[in-house]
């Protein structure tokens, strides 16, 4: 297993080409704006290392029989389900963010689902050639950005009938080599980050559109692949001397749009190639997965509720009746987003290919509620810090001796506490709330892994309805 050290350092090998405010970022590692987000994947590196973590944060490898991280593991019973959700839980509360490396995980373990499938039917070999991938990023410990959203263009078409026919990933040569790819992914959170990007589709498919069922891996920084970071609000507070606006400085996520330039895949690395009818499964197979990993909200909730707890010590309103129920109510949302990550894992079940994979039911439910309590957990963490969260001075004002010493004067709360810690407390609500924290904690709550209406629809497609009307009828005498 790599250190984080290491990871750092491997990183600085790779060749990406990557555009930031309209410039290229010739060395992403030092860049003051994309550092955050590799700090935030490089804890899932170092708490590997850590004997009181090392239960959750590594597994034995199925393949090898080594010790691996868990990030690189086929779950292989319904404990390492559970294992999963209470990573997520402990590194989102280390880091305060999206560290990222979750999406790569679960895409493995899809591929690992779904290549046992398709060969079943089709004859093919796409399983052994996945294995083979497989040991390979077990063995060096690779993060992988698991690239499913492609940018869609006309939602009312299907892939084949847009205009543009780049609007979805697709095969536009295939030889005895392998095959070339042209589209884009959209939204990749922690790409840049990344050793290794695996493309699925991202709807299902029909016939038409067979071009479009593919599914393979690259090194992120194989020929013809650009990156373009996306912008958050209050990016630009990273560049500052000062780092204490942004709340939470050493770590963040931060999403790229990935694209693919007729890129060269060859066969070994190949996982899907229009066998159209097995894009939908991928996809819900990767979704529920990915449902599940959203207990790492509840791990920033961790943080956000600390921070409000703090801030209400800060103020002096801690004894507040009205406070504390805010608190005890924040707490009961971030744990009911728990227990529903908890449950999918704990529901789980053994597919043909031998991998456990979650309840798809509960774990649309689960992910169906972090669109939600996030945002209530958000606005109660606001209503305790108070207006001075989004009307304090910069960290620059504080210095100034124009400045300084009127802010420290007028911006003190309870006497025994200074006033630059209320700032930091504040910032970091501001960050998680506002700032570019609330991208990983409240949009991609939303539409990470799929937006509500995906919820929705495998929630209604998955209920026993049948079964929950013959329970009625039978109790109050309606014979059909
Ligand atoms: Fe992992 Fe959460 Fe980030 Fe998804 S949003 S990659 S589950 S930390
Ligand atoms: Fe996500």
């Amino acid at each position: 297993m790599m250190t984080a050290q290491q990871y750092e350092e491997s990183l600085r090998k790779l060749n990406f080409v990557i555009y930031m405010f309209g410039e290229r970022v010739a060395n992403p590692v030092d860049n003051h704006i994309i550092r955050p987000s590799m700090n935030a994947v490089a804890k899932t590196y170092e708490l590997a290392h850590q004997p009181e973590h090392e239960d959750l944060m590594t597994a034995v490898s199925h393949l090898s029989g080594k010790r691996i991280n868990r990030f690189t593991h086929i779950h292989q019973s319904v404990s390492d389900l559970v294992k999963k959700t209470k990573m997520g839980r402990l590194l989102g509360a280390h880091t305060g963010c999206c560290f990222q490396r979750c999406v790569g995980m679960d895409a493995l373990n899809a591929l690992s689902i779904v290549t046992h499938d398709i060969d079943a039917k089709r004859g093919t070999k796409y399983n052994e050639r996945f294995l083979k991938y497989l040991a390979y990023v077990q063995e060096n410990d690779l993060t992988c950005d698991g690239a499913m959203t492609d940018p869609k263009g006309d939602r009312s078409l299907p892939p084949h009938k847009q205009q543009d026919p780049d609007m979805y990933m697709r095969v536009v040569k295939e030889d005895q080599e392998g095959i070339v790819v042209r589209g884009a992914k959209a939204h990749q959170t922690g790409a840049v980050n990344s050793h290794e990007v695996i493309v699925m589709p991202t709807i299902a498919m029909r016939q038409e559109d067979s071009d479009y069922a593919i599914s393979f891996a690259l090194p992120s920084d194989a020929e013809g692949i650009t990156y373009i970071m996306g912008r958050q609000s209050c990016d630009t507070r990273k560049l500052e001397q000062n780092l204490l606006d942004t709340g939470n400085p050493a770590f963040g996520g931060h999403e790229a749009l990935v694209i693919f330039d007729d890129v060269f895949v060859p066969w070994d690395r190949v996982f899907m190639c229009r066998e159209h009818e097995f894009a939908g499964p991928l996809v819900e197979k990767f979704a529920s997965y990915h449902r599940q990993s959203y207990a790492c909200k509840s791990g920033v909730g961790d943080v956000l509720i600390g921070a409000a707890q703090t801030v209400a010590e800060y103020n002096g309103a801690q004894k507040a009746s009205h406070i504390r129920d805010k608190i005890i109510e924040m707490n009961h949302l971030n744990e009911t987003l728990f227990c529903g990550s908890l449950s999918c894992a704990a529901e789980g079940h053994k597919e043909p290919s031998g991998t456990y994979c979650v309840n798809t039911l509960l774990a649309n439910v689960s992910k169906q509620n972090v669109t939600r309590f996030p945002y209530e957990i958000a606005r109660l963490a606001q209503d305790v810090a108070g207006g001075l969260m989004v009307t304090l001075p910069s960290a620059a004002d504080f210095q100034s001796p124009q400045t300084g010493q009127l802010l420290e004067k007028y911006y003190r709360g309870n006497s025994d506490v200074p006033t630059e810690s209320r700032r930091r407390i504040l910032r970091l609500i501001e960050n998680l709330t506002l700032g570019t924290a609330a991208v990983g904690y409240l949009t991609e709550s939303m539409h990470g892994a799929g937006s509500p209406q995906a919820q929705r629809i495998m929630i209604a497609r998955q209920v026993n309805m049948k079964l929950k009307q013959r329970l009625a009828k039978k109790l109050c005498g309606i014979e059909d």
